[in-house]
């Protein structure tokens, strides 16, 4: 796989496959994010106001501090039976990622409509909508209401809203652009709360994620620009929680005056290593991700790659150090 040139979004082609469409399913990619679901919901709720059927669905449901937002009730996490007319994914740069809801919805869809904002979309199905200048998935989701004739509402302003507010991590990326605040702005005031959005979504944390990064913090290294830290399988069990994470420490290890790229090594069960890349603008971690069957943005990418972990890091450690120190 390269790097890909995007085409322009097909906005009208993609307007005419929904409007003569009955039946929709959407879905997004796994271990779905606040994009993932703010930009299904979003335009799952725009399509349902516009007298569709529409099915929503992501392996394993809506992360419950997401469940906040309007239509995650109705969020299926497995799909065994249905057809649709089209499907459409949101917010995953390559078909893998959809995981099993997406593998069903392409084998029981004719259309596929891929909408997304990764640079290292694949251009997978058959209509495009990928804007990889646009800060969210939801950007591609607001720009679009208009060609389907759809009015911002306050349930449909508030999924979109979580997906623009936790992508530009609050706005504070180095991809924010004047449009985007104008975007937040129609979005408020169609009713999208986004102080309590950004509560929930930004400045929330349990107190076991506070124990994780207890267990954690003491793995932490510096190496020129390079700061690293490991999760094992322990650490996470030893706190009560059921699956990998870091509990967002990769994005606190990049505030580091020092460090000009982060990483975080998470162990999983099956002992695979997720590997969690952040970077100060002007360092692109998403070439390392790409080189390793992963993906995402230049400032914040990951892959998954085979364990054991120390492997995992003799192998990706030395490919970090060469994007922070170049030649
Ligand atoms: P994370 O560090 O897990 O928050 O991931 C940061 C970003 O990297 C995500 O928003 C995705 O865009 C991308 N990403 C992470 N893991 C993968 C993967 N296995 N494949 C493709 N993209 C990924
Ligand atoms: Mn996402
Ligand atoms: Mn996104």
């Amino acid at each position: 796989m390269t790097m890909n040139s995007i085409p322009a979004p097909m906005w009208t082609e993609a307007t005419h496959a929904v409007q003569s469409a009955n039946r929709l399913l959407l879905v997004t990619h796994v271990e779905p994010d606040g994009d993932a679901i703010g930009s299904m919901l979003g335009l799952g709720l725009a399509l349902r106001a516009l007298g569709k059927t529409v099915d929503v669905a992501v392996d394993g449901g809506v992360p419950s501090y997401l469940r906040y937002i309007p239509g995650s009730d109705t969020v299926l996490e497995k799909l065994k039976t249905g057809a649709w007319d089209v499907m459409i994914s949101l917010d995953s740069s390559d078909e893998a990622r959809t995981g099993d809801c997406g593998a069903y919805g392409r084998a029981n869809s004719p259309v596929v409509i891929n909408l997304d904002h990764h640079q290292s979309n694949t251009g997978f199905g058959h209509i495009h909508l990928v804007n990889a200048a646009a800060v969210s998935a939801t950007e591609v989701v607001q720009d679009w209401l208009p060609y389907l004739g759809q009015p911002l509402t306050p349930d449909i302003a508030t999924a979109l809203m979580t997906g623009l507010v936790t992508d530009t991590i609050g706005f504070r990326v180095s991809s924010v652009q004047p449009r985007t605040l104008l975007l937040a702005a129609a979005l408020m005031q169609a009713g999208a709360p986004m102080y309590d959005i950004i509560q929930r979504t930004l400045n929330s944390k349990d107190f076991r994620d506070i124990q994780l990064w207890q267990q954690a913090l003491p793995s932490v290294t510096l190496q020129d620009g390079v700061i690293s830290g490991v999760v094992r399988v322990a650490d996470w069990k030893a706190v009560g929680m059921d699956d990998t994470t870091d509990s967002g420490l990769v994005g606190y290890l990049i505030t580091t005056d020092e460090a000009r790229v982060a990483v975080v090594y998470k162990e999983k069960v099956s002992g695979e290593v997720e590997v969690s890349l952040r970077s100060k603008p002007g360092y692109d971690v998403s070439t390392v991700a790409f080189e390793l069957g992963g993906g995402g943005h230049k400032q914040a990418s990951g892959a998954t790659v085979p364990g054991p972990v120390d492997e995992a890091i003799a192998r990706v450690a030395p490919l970090l150090l060469a994007i922070a120190n170049p030649q």
